[in-house]
């Protein structure tokens, strides 16, 4: 029954709200990060998937990137290893912080550095209210410096290296740590500012002449900032295929969520995408239906067994639809009796899970005269 594959996005899923019987078709990607065609709307979907996490973390945020020594890189290559080592962290972080809520994923290589060259580094979001104590950070360091050196049976120091130190980055990120800094700043008792970029305190100015409150203007940097970190850890940085390191690595998931996370009010998630539309210029309705919510009236979606081609080449169900970015269409707008609704949720709550329907409604999607037909009941 399952057809291979002969492009990317080829093939696409149906969903519907369960609210207003808005149907979606989110079209399936490889999810490789050297893809052209899926890289960076995966970026977007990964995203949108996430921010509800970080939005959690509004009194602050710590920021870790644990870097592995070049000699030690090629026992990392096997995902077993890499499990093992993000596992070891998040017992050790734990003992740190007591409810650990955290969003970690892996970077394959510096993109900024070389991109042949493989240079595994683990980025770490945790939600945190202060600074980590010294003490923590620096216990930390010598217990990731004897697990490598336990795990690898090799020696942290080199010549480059004669000390033997671990390469640990930590940042610490709260409205009142900006505030702090910036006053640091505005009374010259600090020239410069190791954590807080120039934009950022560029940004605060500008906000502070328009009449804003010094709280304001901080915190809105403080949402820009974090916002800008999940960016850059959700980021693909194997641009490069190179086969030995591809195949190694293959379904290897790369993204862990650490802790619970409450659910979000109705509020919350109309904050949410006020806050995401702040940081994507383009269209974020793709973005908020990857996170499993309609962005007309807020339902949640129920994703379709099965799969249908997508059409963007030829015939298909994403065709004649409305793009909301991210490779997630919308294909016939909702009414609470639509049939498709009807087909997938059975009195509320209980979904279908006979298989025939899954492939009717595709059947009826694929075709596309049916399909119209459809969505004029909608009207
Ligand atoms: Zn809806
Ligand atoms: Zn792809």
């Amino acid at each position: 029954m399952e057809e291979k594959r002969k492009y990317c996005g080829e093939f696409a899923k149906l969903g519907v709200c369960r609210e207003c019987g808005t149907v979606y078709a989110a079209e399936i990607f490889c999810g490789k990060e050297w893809c052209n065609v899926c890289r960076e709307k995966m970026e977007s979907r990964r995203f949108g998937r996430l921010y509800p996490k970080v939005y959690r973390m509004n009194g602050g945020f710590g920021f870790f990137v644990f870097t592995i020594p070049e000699h030690m890189r090629p026992y990392f290559l096997e995902k077993g290893n890499l499990s093992k080592l993000r596992t070891f962290l998040r017992r050790k972080l734990k003992r740190i912080y007591l409810d650990l809520r955290a969003i970690a994923r892996w970077h394959f290589f510096d993109t900024e550095e070389n991109l042949y060259k493989y240079h595994p580094h683990l980025n770490i979001m945790v939600d945190a209210l202060e600074y980590i104590n010294p003490n923590d950070l620096c216990r930390l360091k010598q217990d990731y410096k004897r697990f490598l050196e336990r795990e690898t049976g090799q020696k942290i120091a080199t010549k480059t290296n004669p000390q033997g130190k671990v390469d640990v980055f930590y940042r610490f990120y709260s409205v009142k740590r900006i505030k702090e800094e910036f006053e640091k700043l505005q009374s010259g008792k600090k020239k410069q500012s190791k954590f807080l970029k120039d934009k950022y305190i560029k940004e605060i100015r500008k906000s502070l002449q328009v009449g804003w409150s010094l709280d304001d203007a901080c915190n809105e940097q403080y949402l820009k900032i974090r916002a800008h970190k999940l960016k850059y850890i959700t980021r693909a940085t194997f641009l490069i295929y190179q086969k030995q390191i591809g195949e190694k690595l293959k379904g290897f998931r790369n993204c862990s969520i650490w802790g619970k996370f409450e659910k979000l009010k109705l509020e919350e998630k109309e904050k949410i995408d006020s806050e995401i539309k702040k940081e994507f210029k383009g269209d974020v309705r793709g973005l908020i239906v990857s996170r499993g919510q309609c962005p007309f009236c807020r339902g949640r979606i129920k994703w379709a067994k099965g799969k249908g081609r997508s059409g963007l080449v030829d015939s298909g169900i994403c065709r004649g639809g409305e793009d909301l970015g991210g490779g997630i269409w919308v294909v016939a707008f909702g009414s609470r009796d639509s049939p498709v609704r009807e087909k997938l949720i059975i009195n509320e709550k209980e979904v279908v899970e006979d298989k025939r329907y899954h492939s009717l409604l595709y059947e009826s999607a694929m075709n596309d005269n049916k399909w119209k037909e459809r969505v004029d009941i909608y009207g």
